[in-house]
């Protein structure tokens, strides 16, 4: 595996790549990978002749500092299982790399109504944050086709809208949520449970399964969703929201009719999860 860290050499060496007709698959990651993002390695090796992964920690899409700070690094595991996993290329920017004129003052991007509601609405800035990055990494790779996990299922949306803005041809492929056996999410931020915490956490699973059970046994949303926020109250997290979703359009879902996903947020302690299912 190539690593770079100057985007003018992975630039160069892309045109080459791209030159030799190969199909450039990109999966963009914060590091601290698991096997969910190991998975969209796997798919881009399905479907690119060269798949390139990026590890940075993008300061702009945090809204809490606190959380920034404390976001897991383990880049020497990380380089080990892309390695094994065949990964040809790694881009691991340093902040003024992607970002040489500072962070304050960055363009904005009209993203519509996805940008107030759910985690819009409770992490205020995080996706024009996550556009910032993406514009920058994708004029930099300019991949044929990005792989991205269904995990951030409203990042995915918010991407694909920053796609149309870009007028760009990008594919984005949205790969299935990975989990433990257990039923949680892989999610980096899972590294930072302590053991009590880790075992509770799969209440967010448990809770949309039965969201899915019983929204599909036709019981009422509002039935459903006390329950849902009861779980995850008495297993001690704290909720941003538990919600039911037009899966197409991510706005409240109303009726029965065409496909849903059912989204939740929660905190345990001072780490936020969140996760989905389609029901
Ligand atoms: P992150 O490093 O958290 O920014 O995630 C990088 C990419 O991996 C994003 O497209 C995520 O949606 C995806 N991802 C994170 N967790 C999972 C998972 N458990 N299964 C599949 N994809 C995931």
């Amino acid at each position: 595996m190539i690593i770079f860290k100057y985007a003018r050499q992975l630039e160069e060496y892309i045109q080459q790549q791209k030159t030799a007709r190969k199909q450039i698959g990109f999966v963009p990651t914060m590091g601290a990978l698991h096997n969910g993002h190991i998975a969209l390695i796997d798919q881009s090796k399905k479907e690119a002749g060269l798949t390139v992964c990026s590890i940075f920690v993008n300061p702009t899409q945090f809204n809490n500092p606190k959380d920034y700070q404390l976001y897991p690094n383990t880049i020497g595991q990380d380089i080990a299982k892309l390695e094994a996993a065949g990964c040809e290329v790694l881009f691991l920017p340093a902040i003024a790399e992607m970002y040489p004129a500072g962070t304050i003052n960055l363009e904005q991007y009209d993203l519509g109504y996805l940008e107030t509601l759910l985690e819009g609405k409770y992490r205020p800035g995080h996706f024009q944050g996550v556009c910032q990055v993406m514009y920058r990494l994708l004029t930099m790779v300019q991949p044929d086709k990005l792989f991205m996990g269904q995990k951030d299922y409203q990042q995915c949306m918010v991407v694909n809208r920053l796609l149309q803005l870009m007028q760009s041809a990008i594919q984005l492929v949205t790969c299935p949520t990975l989990r433990e056996p257990d039923g949680l999410a892989m999610s980096s931020r899972n590294m930072r449970l302590p053991a009590e915490d880790r075992q509770k956490a799969t209440t967010i699973y448990k809770c949309l399964t039965l969201i899915k059970e019983e929204c599909n046994k036709g019981i009422a949303w509002a039935v459903i969703q006390k329950k849902a926020v009861q779980s995850l109250l008495d297993a001690g997290f704290t909720i941003d929201y538990v919600e039911l979703a037009d899966a197409r359009t991510l706005q409240p879902a109303s009726g029965t009719q065409g496909p849903r996903v059912a989204l939740i947020a929660a905190f345990l302690h001072d780490v936020r999860l969140i996760d989905n299912m389609m029901v």
